[in-house]
Formats: C-alpha cells, structure tokens, sequence
C-alpha cells in the first residue's frame, strides 16, 4: 500500500497513533469518521485536551461519531514555513471551525490553497494523509471561479 505525502507537513510530524490522547479522533479518521470527545454525562462537546466537563464537572469522556461538517469561526493564512517541518512552498491556511455538534476545532485545508476560506463559509471536514494517518482538514465547498481572484503575497 503506498502513502501520500502531505501537501503541507513533513512525514516525520505523523503522531504516533497508539497511545496518543487523540488516538480515538485518529482510529475514526481512518475510517472517515469525525471521532470527538463529549462528557459521558451531559454530552456537551469537550475540546480535545479537556478532562473535565465545564457543564457538569464530570471526568468520564466518550469519544462519539459527530457531524463533518460547520462553518469557518476565523481564519487566516500562515506565511512563516517551519523549515523541515512544513514542506508546502507558500502560505497555507489555518481555519476554527465551529463544527455543527459543537466542537471547535482548527485545521487547515484538505489540499492547497491560495486563499483562505472565508468567515461564515459552510464546509464539509475530509481528511489528510499525514504519512498514513488520516487528519481532519477542511473541504471547502467554494466553486473553483472563486479561486482565481487570489492574495498571494
Ligand atoms: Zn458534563
């Protein structure tokens, strides 16, 4: 089976899958599923990193499916490439995504980009391939027109 690269990372930033706290989102990726935490108590979305519930105070997590898709908090376009580490030639996007269960998540795009998604555009989340770990990104829904106008400064 041949792996991808990245448009954006080098290979050696891939995470560990087994073992990592974020194990769970990265078993779902593979499968094409946006895997995220919620209390196991009240259900509110927790961030990635939370081990308490702010709703309820609870410790215990389940990591459900939840909907790929929402809609673009902020963005913006990163101009400073990491050298050995991003691997993409020119500015790429970071986007939060208000996702529609409730999470807030930042990625950047499923491929490159010359111009980052607008606030308040809907877009589906895909996936990267990060040297065979599959990354949430954002899919944006834009038309291909909508690309020819670009800032690439
Ligand atoms: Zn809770």
């Amino acid at each position: 089976m041949s792996v991808a690269t990245d448009w954006l990372l080098s290979d050696s930033l891939a995470p560990m899958v087994t073992g990592d706290p974020l194990e769970q989102l990265y078993v779902g990726a593979a499968r094409g599923a946006l895997v995220l935490p919620f209390c196991a108590v009240c259900s509110l979305a927790l961030d990635l990193e939370q081990h308490v519930c702010d709703g309820c105070g609870s410790h215990r997590i389940d990591w459900l499916e939840t909907a790929p898709t929402g809609v673009v908090h902020s963005s913006t376009l990163m101009h400073r490439l990491e050298p050995g580490l991003v691997t993409a030639s020119g500015p790429y996007p970071i986007v939060d995504i208000e996702l529609a269960g409730g999470h807030r998540l930042i990625m950047t795009t499923v491929e490159s980009v010359t111009r980052a998604p607008r606030i308040g555009d809907v877009v589906d989340i895909g996936f990267r391939n990060l040297a065979g770990v599959a990354i949430p990104a954002v899919q944006p829904i834009n038309s291909p027109d909508t690309e020819a106008i670009n800032d690439n400064h």
